[in-house]
């Protein structure tokens, strides 16, 4: 069998590294970038670093701080309206995922028509997307999502009504910088839920039907530093070593989870739309589940999981898998991670439109042990 893979995103990381953004812009080419982030980001004061740090490089700069959780394509539409009005010709992006894949969307909008629904992945809307975006920078403030190395951003549209993905090589960050620092004024709650998302990504990954020994291998390093590092970052968001790994875990994961996600990103994809729960948090919950669930079909990549995190390596396979799903338990526990979606604000009643919504969610077909609409359903169920 023929397999095809790559492996791309420049990345300069450290506690410090947003000193380099102006040296990358020169390099990028870019004389007057629009900086796209929130509300959240500005209130941390962490915008306000930033600005610091182009100010000081006489850089002049345009500032979009309007996006919103989820961003939708209005949105979208909105940073572009600034970037034209401010002369931009390149896009920083500073936040947790939705800023990011705002800037993302703004960068592809500046230089392709609208509207965005025809770049929509599901049409395959990547062909339309040529190579002629401008620059950008990609900063995260979270260690979770990884969108700073990731390809694609996610946008709810007024046309379909839903979450639509947006993938074009071209629209990965020519570069991401990362520097720890920035997620130490994380609280604990977000710390635990973004990095177990990031923990989802590198575990979902290396289950993944598919060929992609890279990712692989990225996944156990990914899972190794969550294993050693997600506690205490909880516990300590000052521990300068644990925020480092997880900064690391998060790029780790994003990168691998081009070989393919699973079911529990197809159910958090559901959760969080229709009951409003935190992306992370919706994966946190769901994980041990959907690890179960695998346990017949993914029995040698969950001893590898058990092993990444920590487990005494062993000749018994089918004890090692399980003892991964006791792991991952141990460690949601240990980091405040509510055991029940009913914990996190979710229905009875929104049990079947979730298992609907979930089912029409590509990340499934990533999954080791292939899932019916029934399989998704019952997975809600005893996660309820
Ligand atoms: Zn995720």
């Amino acid at each position: 069998m023929i397999n095809e893979f790559s492996f791309p995103t420049r990345i300069v990381f450290g506690v410090g590294a947003l000193k380099e953004v102006p040296s990358h812009l020169a390099r990028l080419g870019v004389k007057r970038p629009l900086l796209v982030t929130d509300a959240g980001v500005v209130a941390t004061g962490l915008a306000g670093r930033l600005r610091a740090v182009l100010d000081a490089a006489h850089v002049p700069f345009a500032t979009f701080d309007a996006v919103e959780p989820n961003p939708t394509g209005d949105t979208v539409e909105r940073g572009l309206v600034a970037y034209r009005a401010a002369g931009c010709d390149g896009v920083i992006g500073l936040g947790g995922g939705s800023p990011l894949d705002a800037a993302k969307g703004v960068r592809l909008l500046a230089t392709h028509p609208g509207p965005l629904a025809q770049y929509d992945d599901a049409k395959d809307g990547w062909r339309l997307v040529t190579n002629a975006v401008p620059p950008m920078i990609a900063i995260p403030t979270t260690a979770g999502t990884g969108s700073e190395v990731g390809r694609s951003f996610v946008v709810t549209l007024a046309e379909t009504g839903r979450k639509t993905v947006v993938f074009a090589p071209a629209l990965m960050p020519s570069v991401a910088v990362c520097d720890p620092e920035l997620t130490y004024g994380l609280p604990p709650k977000l710390t635990a839920a973004t990095g177990m998302d990031a923990l989802t990504h590198n575990l979902e990954a290396l289950c993944a039907k598919g060929f992609h020994p890279l990712a692989d291998a990225m996944a156990r390093k990914g899972l190794e530093l969550c294993g050693r590092h997600l506690a205490r970052a909880v516990k300590d968001g000052h521990d300068e070593e644990a925020r480092a790994g997880m900064m690391i875990a998060a790029v780790t994961g994003a990168t691998a989870f081009q070989k393919g996600l699973g079911a529990s990103h197809a159910l958090a994809h559901a959760l969080t739309p229709v009951a409003g729960v935190h992306h992370g948090l919706a994966n946190a919950i769901v994980l041990p589940h959907v690890m179960e669930f695998n346990l017949p079909a993914a029995g040698a990549a969950l001893a590898e999981v058990a092993v990444a995190l920590g487990e005494p390596g062993s000749d018994d396979r089918d004890r090692l898998a399980r003892r991964a799903v006791e792991r991952v338990r141990t460690l949601a526990r240990e980091i405040g991670i509510p055991e029940r979606l009913r914990d996190a604000g979710v229905k009875e009643s929104q049990l079947p439109l979730l298992a609907e919504k979930a089912w029409e969610d590509a990340s499934h077909q990533g999954n080791p042990r292939p899932c019916q609409p029934a399989d998704l359903a019952a997975l809600l169920r005893a996660a309820f």
